[in-house]
């Protein structure tokens, strides 16, 4: 018996959702969460202005809406305040010259548009459209399943009976293909090519890293068919509903507890210790949703593990750094792209493959790009609520960027560090942006600016500013997330998870992590009361 059944340290929302299963299903949980509330990289407050609610880091919650939480929960959720505002605009890419490629939640009017951008583009774009309809289902069942287990080849022989083992070979190479080669396979133009190779840039594949191919086919054809959605009011709202419905299933969150140590007896998790030196004791289990730096380098750095785990552990690295720029405006931009540019929830700056290639490795070398991609998220135009008509909010993530500073590709930022450089280099974001939306500078009324050293203060998932937690090259992803053996959110330690952006299928928004980290654990929950029943038939409990 300890104190709770289960322990969760970190109240991101793969934490909560982990917490959420468990609760439902009766045990006694508690959520500990370092910061003043819960969310970690969903987040959303008044940062500029006062009525004006930004979301901090993410805001595109497509692949929460197709989450098994999203299902399971939903309504339960939306009883508690959940609600989504919705684009059919989900992203465009804009152009130093005025030229924009747009994607709408209309496949034939993206494909009309293309078609007058280049006929070919727009074949090649139909092509990539039917290899990507073929494979879906299956693709996002394989994306929600653990890794390893017996589903996964099963699912992999019913897309081979059904399409053929050629096509599945075909997929796979597509899979492991770069963006810049996915790019100059399907598509003519440096416009269509930049199009996709802006999306690999979200994760941090850079246009020449392989497997960078696959995030971009998913995120173009899936926003066609769903558009974006973002929480409405804010994204905190969505960890607001989660923890009143955690509440509501007898769970508790406790804020401003950052725990320290697992404690741990005899190879077995048995309970935590907070930062103010008290300790929780855990009877069934302890979840960490954590990636592995603090995870097994902070809170376990001393525990016994062998030579072994810790080498393969210690070569889980984390990608280049990101910056948010939030923009609080007197109006909306005036793009030089025109027409509807400014009603699209994204609008992505590279401009071309070849500038994204210099940037990412410029990042990986300690050099500050001289024009890195900017994704311009429009996020009172989705959600009119966030300024109430105050105004307008322009969320701004910059990547990629490096960690530690050692360079700058303009020699003209000398700070080498984040604290000092940050402000400078928020103004090369907002010039940049001033070619692409002439004026913008004027419209300014309040920005805030979030270093890739301020990420990892407010969330030490985040090591390095990486907002992936982790890099998701294919050497760390699928089984090797986060390492060899431990893709299926168990520890050396007994009775310790781990879920969260750092375990499989990794960021973003998906709860995917939480949700199979729960059902492992019920799942081996179930099979001991069932083993025990069979060694002691007629017995009532475990
Ligand atoms: C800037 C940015 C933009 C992003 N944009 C998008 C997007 O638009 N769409 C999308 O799908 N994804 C996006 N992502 C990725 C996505 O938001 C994250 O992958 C996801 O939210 C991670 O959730 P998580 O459950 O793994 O935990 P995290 O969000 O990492 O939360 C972990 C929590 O644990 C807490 N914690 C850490 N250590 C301790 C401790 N010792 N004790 C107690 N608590 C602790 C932290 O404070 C934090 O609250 C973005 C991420 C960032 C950073």
């Amino acid at each position: 018996m300890g104190d709770y059944d289960a322990i969760v340290i970190g109240g991101g929302h793969n934490g909560m959702a982990a917490a959420l299963y468990l609760a439902r299903a009766g045990w006694k949980v508690i959520v500990l969460e370092r910061n003043a509330r819960t969310g970690g990289a969903i987040a959303s407050a008044e940062v500029t202005l006062p009525g004006f609610v930004h979301d901090l880091y993410s805001t595109n919650c497509n692949l929460f809406v197709g989450s098994p939480v999203y299902k399971d929960f939903g309504r339960d959720l939306e009883r508690h305040g959940l609600s989504f505002a919705h684009s059919d605009k989900p992203y465009c890419a804009a152009f130093p010259d005025g030229k924009c490629i747009r994607v709408y939640q209309d496949a034939e009017k993206t494909l009309d548009l293309l078609r007058q951008h280049s006929t070919a583009d727009a074949e090649g774009f139909t092509l990539l459209n039917s290899h990507f309809q073929a494979f879906v289902r299956s693709l996002v069942q394989l994306y929600g399943m653990p890794m390893p287990s017996v589903q996964v080849p099963w699912t992999i022989l019913r897309a081979i009976r059904s399409e053929g083992l050629r096509e599945i070979i075909r997929l796979l190479r597509l899979m492991i293909s770069s963006t810049r080669r996915l790019g100059e396979e399907y598509f003519t133009t440096p416009e269509a090519r930049a199009l996709v190779a802006a999306w690999g840039m979200h994760l941090d594949f850079g246009p020449d890293v392989a497997g960078g191919a696959i995030f971009p086919v998913l995120e173009t054809f899936t926003d066609i068919q769903a558009g974006m959605s973002i929480v409405k009011g804010g994204a905190s709202n969505l960890m607001l509903a989660m923890e009143r419905l955690l509440l509501e299933f007898g769970g508790e969150v406790r804020t401003n507890a950052e725990v320290t140590r697992i404690v741990t007896r005899g190879g077995e998790a048995i309970g935590v210790q907070l930062a103010d030196g008290e300790t929780i004791s855990a009877g069934r289990c302890v979840i960490a949703n954590l990636s592995s730096a603090p995870l097994f380098g902070k809170l376990l750095a001393d525990y016994p593990f062998t030579a072994q785990f810790r080498r393969d552990i210690g070569r889980y690295s984390y990608g280049p750094g990101t910056m948010m720029v939030h923009l609080a405006l007197s109006g909306r931009p005036a793009w030089r792209a025109g027409g509807d540019t400014d009603q699209f929830a994204y609008v992505h700056i590279a401009p071309y493959v070849e500038d994204l290639a210099l940037t990412y490795t410029h990042s990986l070398n300690g050099i500050l790009p001289a024009s890195p991609l900017l994704i311009v998220g429009q996020t009172s135009v989705v959600d009119p609520t966030r300024t109430a008509g105050k105004g307008e909010i322009l969320w701004i993530q910059v990547r990629t960027l490096p960690s530690e500073i050692r360079g700058d590709a303009l020699n003209s930022i000398k700070a080498r560090t984040w604290d000092a450089a940050k402000e400078a280099y928020a103004d090369r974001v907002i010039d940049k942006l001033e070619h692409y939306a002439p004026g913008l500078r004027g419209l300014i009324a309040a920005r805030a600016v979030e270093s890739p050293a301020d990420l990892e203060r407010a969330n030490p998932n985040l090591v390095g500013g990486d907002s992936l937690a982790g890099s998701h090259h294919l050497t760390q992803n699928f089984l090797f997330r986060p390492a060899l053996g431990w893709s299926r959110y168990r520890t050396p330690i007994t009775r310790l998870y781990m879920c969260g952006a750092g375990t499989y299928p990794g960021a973003g928004n998906n709860a995917l992590s939480g949700y199979l980290c729960a059902q492992q654990i019920l799942n081996s929950q179930k099979s001991r009361i069932a083993a025990f029943r069979r060694a002691f038939p007629g017995s009532k409990a475990a």
